[in-house]
């Protein structure tokens, strides 16, 4: 058996779709094209985690996500390390990466960091599995943050590291969500042991939160009319 089968990325997939995230697990190679402007978001926001490190200097960067990172981080955890980034967690076959875990006077604190300049539900659902994976792995993170751009104020050499970002505890929910979130993994876990992708219909769902990357294959069954209505150009 796979040490695991669901991540961030899936996981927030599969509460879009359940068939996205099976074609995704099965058939990925039916995905739609990535285009210049997904690749320009991914190294955006790959380059504002690293600039959000520096509110934590002198930390350890984890390899890439997989058991010898998680089995680092669980080491480094028992050896008091005071800042990690990109901490990584497997549990109940469930893989995240932190952006970074600060061993702080009153606790531990986790910080997910996002490049844009507002949260959103998709924020919110990524912090609240993290929180469920990183405590079912053995360590209760004492506070939750989710920290996103300060809008007011661009990255740049001349600004405080503090004022560039923006600080929310989510920690009470994501405490609260638990029992969701531990619900929805199993029920996605069910999911990818069917031998057939879900029959889902093309719908709304397919355009939110992101637009889905199966449209290609998916949308062949329905009309341009109906797929300009979906993508809200009517
Ligand atoms: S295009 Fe729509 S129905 Fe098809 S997999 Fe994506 S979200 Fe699901």
């Amino acid at each position: 058996m796979a040490e695991y089968i669901l991540s961030k990325s899936t996981y927030i997939r599969g509460l879009q779709c359940y068939k996205s995230l099976y074609l995704n697990r099965f058939r990925p190679y039916l995905r739609d094209k990535i285009t210049e402007e997904q690749l320009a978001k991914f190294a955006r926001g790959h380059a504002v985690g690293k600039v959000a490190q520096q509110l934590f200097p002198g930390g350890i960067t984890m390899s890439r996500p997989g058991k010898s990172s998680a089995l680092k981080t669980a080491q480094l955890i028992t050896e008091g390390c005071p800042v990690m980034y990109e901490p990584c967690f497997i549990s109940n076959q469930v893989i995240v990466a932190l952006d970074i875990l600060v061993n702080q006077p009153d606790g531990r604190y986790a910080y997910e960091v996002k490049s844009s300049k507002a949260l959103s539900s998709v924020y919110y659902n990524d912090a609240f599995l993290q929180y469920h994976i990183i405590r079912d792995s053995g360590l209760k993170p004492d506070k939750f943050f989710l920290v996103h751009r300060n809008a007011e104020i661009d990255l740049s050499d001349s600004a405080e590291i503090e004022n560039m970002f923006v600080f929310t505890d989510v920690s009470a929910e994501c405490e609260s969500q638990e029992t969701i979130v531990q619900g929805n993994i199993d029920q996605m876990l069910n999911v990818l042991t069917r031998d057939k992708s879900p029959d889902i219909q093309p719908g709304k769902h397919c355009m939110s939160p992101y637009p889905c990357d199966f449209r290609g294959v998916c949308w062949k069954k329905i009309s341009h009319s109906e797929q300009e209505m979906l993508m809200g150009n009517q």
